[in-house]
């Protein structure tokens, strides 16, 4: 068996795919996540782009304890200066330079020649060298590279001293046969490049990322780049979830193996999709909510007689909680911080101070508790405390036809404040009250309303995008009562948007 480095980048390209923009305190929430899922390389993000990325990576580089934390960085020395300054006590520093090398990226992005690419490409390795041996070299567009070209830009990035050399299929372009052709080419006309690792970077824009990447580590690509769920740029990047499980179920094909601990993938995915608010489609694979349900008569006799005949893979392979009554109404703090610990969840006693009474409120309103929807409270509130700038304290609303009024709470700094409003409907009236109270400084995006859990006393959870022209924060709020997860789902993007103009 071969090991596959996987590379995560959920935090630099899943965060740069629409509406995907993350708070500090979630995006080390992630960090954590992701180290304790396995994943060998973390890339935090691009701290050139702003200050806000590079306060960001360098809290990340501080919280990660075992995985690489890696920077994009342009070829430029700036770039190089700040992102390794950034990384610089990471317990593993990465530096992940790129330039493109498609001819339509040199003629009409860099507006270089192929002569001068090559000279760039030799200079920022030697660059970032100075810093760290661990340096890996993307060509941007590799995939629409002539493949001579592309051979003497990875032979160039060798023998300056990459480590990794990243073929990205940047645009989602290219097919399993031909990438791995690309793989097999370089492999044998670049001098050196069997003592350096072969990443591959591929995006989804025609349903082939998880393909096109296994296809290259079949032919000695050693580490692939993916994102959980797959969140990324347009149609986005490799899921993580289905690479390590690919590998894993198709081991005996593959003969390769990852670090990862496929345990820890529901969970992880369930973090993201409620960070960045979007919720992976029902049918998608390994995460999707019907990837594991049988439903037609023929298939659910199969399954009752042997799994086998229609399961290749056991849902509790990548952590699903069995929905069964684990804890009621009468249980106590300490059977309920036990239950967090069999769970996997190492949580602080401030924590749990803090999540106790949601459990109570929750085992009061609902009469079974399950671990689904002890998974659920814990994906919502595990994340470090965002500042609360308002909290919803009390709320009153009533609605008939073509009428609504509610009368809302909010304290702020030890002060409380109620205002008012009518509406057309519940939540207008509420979400008007509550403008009333923060000011109208941003714009409503997006409005959802789900449940979580199953049966009539589920969990609702709503999901808040708001703008203020430059970011967009999500916000969300997780209640038995949907009227009220909104309000709180509302309040929780003004806050961040408040906390981002500070
Ligand atoms: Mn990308």
């Amino acid at each position: 068996m071969r090991k596959i480095t996987i590379f995560d980048t959920t935090l630099r390209d899943g965060e740069q795919s629409p509406g995907c923009s993350m708070h500090l305190g979630e995006k080390l929430d992630i960090a954590e996540a992701l180290d304790k899922l396995g994943v060998d390389v973390i890339e935090a993000g691009f701290p050139a782009s702003s200050e806000g990325e590079f306060k960001a990576v360098k809290e990340i580089a501080g919280v990660v304890k075992r995985a690489s934390v890696a920077v994009l960085c342009r070829c430029r020395e700036d770039d190089i200066d700040k992102g390794f300054d950034a990384i610089k006590d990471a317990v593993h520093p990465r530096l992940h330079i790129f330039i493109a090398t498609s001819p339509v990226h040199l003629n009409h992005k860099l507006n270089i020649t192929q002569d001068e690419c090559i000279q760039i490409i030799d200079k920022y390795t030697r660059y970032a060298k100075k810093y760290t041996d661990d340096v890996q070299f993307s060509f941007e567009d590799a995939s629409r590279t002539p493949i001579d070209f592309l051979a003497k830009c990875a032979q160039t990035a060798v023998n300056a001293g990459a480590t990794t050399i990243n073929i990205p299929d940047t645009t989602g372009f290219i097919t399993p046969q031909e990438f791995s052709g690309m793989i097999v080419y370089l492999k044998k006309n670049v001098k050196g490049i069997d003592n350096v690792t072969i990443s591959v970077h591929c995006h989804d824009d025609l349903g082939l990322a998880v393909a096109n990447s296994l296809a290259a580590a079949v032919v000695g690509a050693g580490q692939i780049e993916c994102t959980i769920n797959g969140i990324g740029e347009r149609a986005g990047n490799a899921p993580l979830e289905e690479i390590a499980m690919g590998i894993k179920t198709r081991k005996e094909y593959y003969k390769l193996e990852t670090g990862i601990d496929t345990k820890k993938i529901y969970r992880t995915s369930k973090l993201v999709s409620s960070i960045v608010g979007i919720k992976p489609s029902a049918n998608k694979a390994i995460i999707g909510s019907n990837a594991f349900l049988h439903e037609s008569g023929i298939h659910q006799h199969g399954i009752l007689q042997d799994k086998a005949t229609y399961q290749i893979m056991d849902p509790s392979d990548i952590g699903i909680p069995e929905n069964a009554l684990v804890i009621g109404k009468h249980s106590g703090r300490h059977a309920f911080k036990d239950l967090t610990v069999e769970m996997g969840y190492t949580l602080t006693d401030e924590q749990i101070d803090t999540l106790f009474p949601k459990f109570k409120e929750l085992a009061d309103r609902k009469k079974d508790v399950s671990r689904v929807d002890i998974e659920t409270l814990l994906a919502g509130y595990t994340r470090r405390v965002i500042k609360r700038i308002y909290t919803l304290k009390d709320y009153e609303i009533s609605a008939i036809k073509n009428q609504a009024s509610a009368t809302i709470t909010l304290e702020s700094e030890g002060k409380s404040q109620t205002e008012k409003m009518t509406g057309d409907g519940p939540i207008d009236a509420g979400f008007k009250a509550i403008l009333n109270i923060t000011g109208d400084f941003f714009r409503l995006l997006d409005y959802q309303v789900h449940s979580i859990t199953e049966g009539k006393d589920a969990l609702g959870e709503a999901i808040v995008k708001l703008t203020n022209g430059k970011e967009i924060m999500t916000g969300k709020g997780i209640s038995t009562d949907v009227m009220e997860a909104s309000l709180i789902a509302y309040l929780d993007a003004i806050n961040k948007l408040i906390q981002y103009e500070e």
